[in-house]
């Protein structure tokens, strides 16, 4: 009999990657999907660590699965990602309706446990087994079919950023080898994707090294750029540090990498960038923005911020809100400094909140202005849109633009996974809305 698993998951574009594989996984056994979560044999929460009451929030979920379960067989309760990995132990005693805790590296694992798992055992594992997770899961084929398709290179990271959990929760830095990246694409494009976004921690931290020859991303991206089928290549998370020429130089010879690049820069303060571990200088950023932008100025940037970082004077902000000013980052992430257990930066004296909440309204002000006027750039204008998927009840398509706007119009399914134009008639802050534009489908 099929037995049902509901996956629920929180966090990042790597947590939605991981969410995928382990679902390849457990298939295998004969497990499928659940829409309904509370009709499931199964029930796993993807966590994330990096900010706010994460461990309390993924005991809230527990209590609801209670709920909903109360007089039924409970399912299996599986908490997998970086809460699962930073509490381990603490959370199975702390909660009796956990099963199964799993970290981030030991995904290969799940299938053995659910074999074997038998029921009021507890399992916890938290080891960082990286290479053998990757080795298990390329045995997998990745059964993703999304037109825009994640692929994750790289995990974990070295660099030990003073607020960060990341270092702690999915361990060292590991790349991937080149040629299983490559076949994991294959896999993707054979699926229908169109697109495929390189994910990593670090993801331009990306080294594979074989008898012959170092691997970076920037072969990755060269490489991928032969599919003809494969229309469009992206790649997040990006460190400034690791921003390098030959990397850059994919934005001048590369057509298929989209001119939109993340790079996260969190403050334009060199004394907070210090303080924060960082490894760079605000003036190291701006060289490499310009750089890209002497290459071709129509490529944008987003970034992320920490607003209230222990230590941040009111000259350290402006420092930043100038920064804003000055480069107008199209779509960004701007977060209130949280403490993380185990980071250096996790009992350092903190900012008043109401000092902290002014400052991220104040910069989300300027970011949200420049999202909104950048939005508002497009209108009548005709924008090549990949088409994505249908929206859920309506008659809508959804797609993206180049750089990554969401783009919602009326049309048939048949668009799905084509390049086309739309015109664009309206935008707000977040979404930009048209029409098709008649008789100019490209071909796919
Ligand atoms: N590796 C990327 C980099 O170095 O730029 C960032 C990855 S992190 C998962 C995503 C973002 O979360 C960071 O860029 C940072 O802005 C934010 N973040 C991480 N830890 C945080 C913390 N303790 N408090 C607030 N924001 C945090
Ligand atoms: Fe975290 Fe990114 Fe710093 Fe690594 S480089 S510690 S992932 S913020």
């Amino acid at each position: 009999m099929q037995k049902k698993i509901f996956i629920k998951t929180f966090g990042c574009q790597m947590n939605e990657y991981d969410s995928n594989r382990i679902y390849d996984s457990v298939k295998r056994l004969g497990f499928i999907k659940s829409e309904d979560q509370g009709n499931a044999d199964c029930y796993l929460l993807n966590t994330c660590h990096i900010r706010d009451k994460a461990k309390e929030k993924v005991y809230h979920e527990i209590g609801r699965v209670k709920k909903l379960y109360r007089g039924r067989k409970k399912p299996i309760m599986i908490v997998a990602g970086c809460v699962a990995q930073a509490e381990n132990q603490e959370m199975l005693n702390r909660e009796p309706y956990i099963d199964i805790i799993l970290g981030p590296q030991s995904y290969h694992k799940i299938n053995d446990l659910l074999k074997n798992f038998i029921n009021k055992d507890k399992i916890e594992e938290t080891e960082f087994d990286t290479i053998l997770k990757f080795n298990y899961f390329d045995k997998i084929e990745n059964k993703n079919s999304n037109v825009s398709s994640y692929l994750t290179i790289q995990e974990g990271c070295d660099k030990f950023c003073s607020f960060c959990v990341v270092p702690y929760t999915r361990g060292p830095e590991y790349s991937r080898p080149f040629n299983k990246i490559l076949a994991e694409a294959e896999s993707l494009i054979s699926n229908g994707a169109k697109e495929i976004i390189l994910l990593g921690q670090n993801v331009n931290a990306y080294s594979y090294k074989d008898k012959f020859k170092e691997y970076r991303i920037s072969n990755l991206i060269n490489k991928l750029a032969s599919y003809s089928e494969l229309k469009r290549i992206r790649y997040t998370t990006s460190h400034p540090r690791d921003m390098t020429d030959d990397l850059i130089e994919c934005y001048s010879t590369n057509k298929k990498l989209m001119p939109f690049l993340h790079l996260p820069i969190q403050s334009g303060s060199n004394k907070m960038l210090k303080l924060m571990n960082r490894k760079y200088t605000v003036e190291q950023y701006i060289k490499i923005y310009e750089k890209i932008k002497k290459i071709n100025s129509s490529i944008e940037f987003s970034s992320d911020f920490i607003v209230a970082y222990p230590g941040e004077t009111d000259d350290d902000f402006n420092k930043t809100l100038n920064l804003v000013k000055k480069i107008k980052f199209i779509n960004s992430f701007s977060f209130i400094f949280s403490p993380r257990p185990g980071t250096k930066a996790a009992n350092l004296d903190q900012i008043k909140k109401e000092t902290a909440k002014e400052r991220l309204l104040k910069i989300q002000e300027h970011l949200f202005k420049s999202q909104l006027n950048m939005n508002e750039s497009f209108i009548n204008k005709s924008i090549d849109v990949l088409v994505e998927n249908k929206i859920n009840g309506q008659k809508k398509l959804f797609g993206r633009n180049k750089y990554m706007n969401s783009v919602i119009f009326d049309g048939e399914e048949n668009y799905i996974g084509k390049n086309i134009n739309i015109k664009i008639k309206e935008v707000n802050q977040n979404s930009l809305f048209g029409k098709i534009e008649k008789n100019n489908m490209r071909a796919a």
